[in-house]
């Protein structure tokens, strides 16, 4: 569960996930969450 950084709701699952992978680093998952309450949209990063 991640926070809406606008109004501080809990968002239970992200629309969507991709991977960003930098070259020479750690991948990691991020995600776009669409909070409930505000309608804000906010990417997070996301562990698997
Ligand atoms: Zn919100």
């Amino acid at each position: 569960m991640v926070k809406c950084p606008k109004c501080g709701a809990e968002v239970e699952k992200p629309i969507k996930t991709w991977k960003l992978a930098p070259k020479g680093r750690k991948p990691v998952t991020i995600g776009l969450f669409k909070c409930p309450n505000c309608g804000a949209y906010f990417r997070k990063g996301v562990k698997e």
